[in-house]
């Protein structure tokens, strides 16, 4: 089935048009032997024998979106969290024991920076380029992470080098920016490909959740740490993530195709210094549009020209684009990831990712593009204004 209709069905078989909401944090066991021998199977991450038994270990609305997310990612299963950093906790929980630090590619999203250099998972860090990867590898290393794109500055990783460079270390790939509709990362080798399924996949900032899609052996290992920590999604928000799945396609397209206008017209714009985005002149260095990844998808980033003080006036100039944090969301959001969601990431570990202070991330919706565009020029007027004294 071509990912348009499988988008639309995947899933459970159900009896009813739209799958059920299961709300229920306990199930009634007539049988205490079998309750008991499925509270062993799923403490090992296990599926449920006969009855769930308790809302922690399993539930079925949520089983349900695990099921059409892994048929989208062309994955044999799916794991389901509360958020994508919850998601991305239990990937390193999981890997703990394989070694004691992280190879991690930078840029990546604030909270992903920010957990790995804390520790708190107790995993080391190590930060790589795609050239010093296979240097920074070692016996000890328990994962390698790595997004694309990338958040904040589009900028695209080879996934099938990054699996050479790995050399039988797992792989994250954290494929957020592309979701399944663009990029496939078990395709290209990885080991798990990660979503903040807050983001286009639930598509209407209205719930939070996260995804990994892996081969049942990982899939296994996530689900013992998402039983023993507690980071589980909520039935509502895997029936609304689930939901999602169906438009995905639709939402993407849609927005890819604004975000491909707004970028041509915002590189062509004097007030504006550089614009990043994947299928603009030198922003697919490594030849992956086509190869790996299917469009540019609906992220840009973009710097004011340095005559301007900073993107605060083109911010408060907008009237339809919402200054907020988040992405993948139906409306446009911009943002500067620099003051927001980069902050937890120390400013000299910015500036080696690329991400200058200046940087402007936007999220393009499915408006109008028309619409967009005068938004986004009117903000551009208000920056030259402010330039011209
Ligand atoms: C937002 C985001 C995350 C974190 O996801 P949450 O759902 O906010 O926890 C991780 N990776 C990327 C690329 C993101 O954009």
């Amino acid at each position: 089935m071509q990912p348009t209709t499988l988008a639309v069905h995947a899933g459970p078989d159900r009896p009813g048009h739209a799958p059920p909401i299961e709300l229920s944090t306990t199930w009634r066991f007539d049988d205490p032997a079998l309750a008991a021998a499925s509270v062993d199977a799923q403490a090992h991450g296990g599926p449920p024998v006969g009855t769930p038994v308790y809302g922690r270990l399993h539930n079925p609305t949520v089983a349900g979106f695990e099921r059409a997310l892994a048929a989208l990612e062309g994955a044999p299963e799916a794991v389901a969290f509360a958020s994508g950093m919850a998601a991305l906790t239990a990937c390193l929980l999981a890997a703990r024991e394989r070694g004691d630090h992280v190879v991690a590619l930078r840029p990546l999203y604030g909270g992903s920076d920010h957990l790995l250099g804390s520790g708190l998972c107790g995993l080391g860090l190590r930060v790589a380029t795609a050239d010093t990867l296979a240097e920074a590898v070692d016996g000890d290393t328990a994962l390698v992470l790595l997004e694309t794109p990338a958040n904040p500055t589009l900028a695209l990783a080879d996934i099938e080098a990054a699996v050479a460079a790995a050399r039988g270390v797992p792989l994250v790939v954290d494929s957020t920016f592309a979701t399944p509709v663009l990029q496939n990362p078990l395709r290209h080798g990885a080991t798990m490909a990660l979503h903040s399924a807050t983001k286009f996949i639930g598509g209407h900032g209205d719930a939070l959740g996260g995804v990994v899609a892996c081969d049942a052996a990982w899939a296994a290992a996530l689900r013992r740490v998402r039983v023993a920590t507690g980071g589980c999604l909520h039935p509502l928000a895997g029936y609304m993530l689930h939901r999602g799945l169906a438009t995905l396609p639709l939402r993407v397209h849609a927005a890819q195709d604004n975000a491909r206008v707004l970028a041509r017209r915002l590189a062509a714009h004097p007030a504006v210094a550089r614009v990043r985005y994947p299928e603009l002149p030198g922003g697919d260095p490594l030849g992956l549009l086509g190869r790996q990844l299917r469009g540019g998808g609906a992220v840009l980033s973009f710097e004011l020209d340095d005559r301007h003080p900073g993107p605060d006036a083109w911010l408060r100039a907008l009237r339809l684009v919402s200054p907020a944090v988040s992405l993948g969301a139906v409306d446009t959001l911009a943002q500067i990831p620099a003051a927001l969601t980069h902050r937890v990431v120390p400013p000299e570990d910015r500036a080696a990712s690329g991400l200058s202070d200046s940087l402007i991330r936007l999220s393009v919706g499915i408006e109008d593009v028309e619409d967009l565009w005068a938004d986004l020029r009117r903000g551009l007027e208000a920056a030259e204004r402010h330039a011209a004294g």
